[in-house]
């Protein structure tokens, strides 16, 4: 039988080898996301109230006042990502960090962004030195992540800003080392709390000194 995560999604450019593995979200992980979208929608005559942990529901049309729907909101979306490459900055640290992880280590992105956006990101990435391997799906993470691995086993990090997608790997790869990293903003006060045993970095620096405490033998 073919389940979702068996679906057609082809990740058969991502070459992991016997190394450890380094799995790593990109919007608001690896480059900006949030802070960047809310200037996109201002700049496009839209206005963003931060009054939940959502888009739809809290982005106004500026000239009406009235807010916008799901359509339209996807619609913003998919423009935004179709710019990405004008509007989205990476992260303090990201490509250093990744850099020097990468000796040790194999990395890999797993964006959760439609994957017709996948060559703007391609390039962006490219541009700002992370040339990693990546993956852009908008299935579970878990599945895809167990797939990935294979029958490895070594040691593996997943890192993500949202808890739902660390939550979907802690249940397919119980023993991968799970960080939430992501932006101090408003917005984010208001997000759902990951579980307690999911580990929350300060910065890219802070996530370095996790992982490879993971990696040493216990
Ligand atoms: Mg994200």
């Amino acid at each position: 039988m073919t389940t979702a995560a068996d679906s057609i999604l082809d990740i058969t450019h991502v070459c992991v080898t016997d190394r450890p593995l380094v799995v790593c979200d990109v919007d608001d992980v690896v480059l900006h996301f949030t802070d960047p979208f809310v200037d996109f929608l201002s700049a496009e005559g839209y206005e963003f109230l931060p009054r939940s942990f959502k888009l739809t529901g809290n982005i106004l049309a500026r000239e009406s006042g009235l807010e916008i729907d799901a359509a339209e909101v996807k619609r913003l979306i998919h423009a935004f990502f179709e710019a990405q490459e004008t509007w989205q900055l990476p992260f303090e640290d990201v490509a250093r960090t990744l850099e020097a992880l990468s000796a040790d280590a194999d990395v890999v992105f797993l964006t959760a962004m439609p994957p017709c956006y996948s060559e703007q990101r391609r390039r962006l990435l490219d541009r700002l030195g992370l040339a990693f391997p990546m993956i852009a799906s908008e299935e579970p993470k878990g599945p895809i992540m167990r797939r990935l691995n294979a029958e490895r086993i070594l040691p593996t990090t997943f890192i993500d800003d949202m808890a739902y997608n660390l939550h979907s790997v802690r249940e397919h790869m119980p023993d991968s080392l799970l960080i939430q990293l992501m932006p101090d903003t408003p917005l984010r006060l208001m997000a759902p709390k990951p579980q307690d045993d999911i580990v929350r970095a300060r910065d890219w620096r802070h996530a370095e000194e996790l992982i490879r405490g993971h990696w040493q033998p216990r």
